[in-house]
């Protein structure tokens, strides 16, 4: 019997329920596959904040430290949104994220034939689109100094600084090179070249790291463009790899070729090494839609996957993580669907077929 270790952070609105059905289904696979998770649940976001006063609290910190893998729910909502609060739930994701080294963000998106109805895309459009979108997560923007308001002579000013070194670029760049050297061989680099120096700086170390890895082909593309292509020929990208900001907005933007920010997951991967894998933070891309926290009615599919990402990652449990993912293609083209797939169940019918299909007396679908 393997064990594994994983930090349970549920985080707010609709995470606890997500997180419960992907929790049920890990478990389910561990009694086919023969091994044992130990649940570590800590706090994160608004919860921690009503409890103790802060997003990411040092005890959860230390849990994530402790664990092969950390698995998220969502954090934030109306209640904790006073812009004037010394912290928000949110300044838990670029914690963690800083904190645990957490640099490749990996958002598969799949267009999936039964969900033509769900997606704005014609289906001739999106149909065999299957993209990999990898995302710097601890460099750019959003981390680099200076950043901040200003005033100088009666001016006001805002600052934020887009910095990435050299070994930024390169391992990120390498892992997307291995990456598309696993799928179709394909690699887009996405960036602003023609404006941007860290832009040329990322062109260049990403034209070095290629010779390194022949069987892939490598093509550099501009934001601008890409944001465009990536709804109008969907099946023309297989990996795409960019920096933080572009990638934050282009993963969103694919989501419309998948049909729902229901079903989208995410490893975010770190640098350490456990037992059976990488270190990495597994989580829906979808935040806590407090709309309909609590009524049952969210789709768990993307945390579901988000936690066959991490059996696959962090755990090694390759034979789970298939039969996870097998049970979230049944669901989605036979399955009960939620309202934001244009049905009318609930999670817990979804968990119902997840769980029957995870039987382990069920036959694993190739
Ligand atoms: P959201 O993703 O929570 O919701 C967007 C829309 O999608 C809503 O209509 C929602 O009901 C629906 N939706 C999202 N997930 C769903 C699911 N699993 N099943 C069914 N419908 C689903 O984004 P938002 O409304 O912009 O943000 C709400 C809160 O979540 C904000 O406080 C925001 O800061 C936070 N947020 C957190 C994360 C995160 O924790 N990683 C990510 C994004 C947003």
């Amino acid at each position: 019997m393997r064990l594994h270790r994983v930090a349970y952070l549920p985080g707010d609105g609709i995470g606890p329920e997500v997180c419960s059905v992907a929790k049920r289904c890990v478990e389910a696979a561990g009694v086919r596959f023969d091994f044992e998770v130990t649940w570590d649940a800590q706090l994160v976001g608004g919860a921690a904040i009503d409890e103790i006063g802060l997003a990411l609290p040092p005890a959860t910190l230390d849990a994530c430290r402790e664990a092969d893998a950390v698995l998220l729910g969502a954090v934030g909502g109306p209640r904790w949104d006073d812009p004037s609060a010394p912290t928000r739930p949110e300044d838990a994701l670029l914690g963690l994220r800083s904190e645990l080294e957490l640099f490749a963000n990996l958002r598969p998106v799949v267009a999936h034939a039964s969900l033509d109805a769900a997606s704005p895309l014609r289906s001739e459009v999106r149909a065999g689109a299957d993209i990999l979108i990898v995302r710097e997560l601890t460099g750019g923007l959003y981390f680099g100094r200076p950043q901040g308001r200003e005033e100088h002579d009666g001016v006001e000013s805002a600052v934020d600084t887009l910095r990435y070194t050299r070994h930024e670029i390169e391992r990120i760049a390498e892992l997307a090179f291995e990456l598309a050297a696993g799928r179709r061989g394909h690699l887009t680099s996405v960036d602003k070249a023609n404006v941007l120096a860290s832009s040329r700086l990322w062109r260049e170390v990403v034209d070095d790291i290629a010779p390194r890895h022949p069987a892939v082909t490598i093509e550099h593309a501009l934001v601008d463009s890409t944001a465009y292509l990536i709804l109008t020929q969907p099946t023309h990208y297989d990996v795409i790899v960019t920096e933080n900001l572009f990638g934050d907005i282009l993963s969103d933007e694919a989501a419309a070729i998948a049909g729902s920010l229901g079903l989208l997951a995410s490893a975010s991967l770190g640098t350490r090494v456990t037992l059976h894998g990488r270190f990495g933070l597994f989580e829906p891309v979808h935040g806590s839609a407090p709309g309909i926290a609590g009524q049952g009615l969210a789709n768990p599919l993307a945390t579901v996957s988000s936690a066959a990402l991490m059996l696959r990652w962090s755990l090694g449990e390759t034979d789970a993580a298939d039969a996870l993912d097998a049970a979230v293609t049944a669901s989605i083209e036979d399955g009960p669907r939620t309202g934001d797939l244009g049905g009318s169940d609930g999670s817990e019918a979804i968990a119902g077929f997840l769980l029957a299909h995870l039987d382990e007396r069920a036959e694993v679908p190739a």
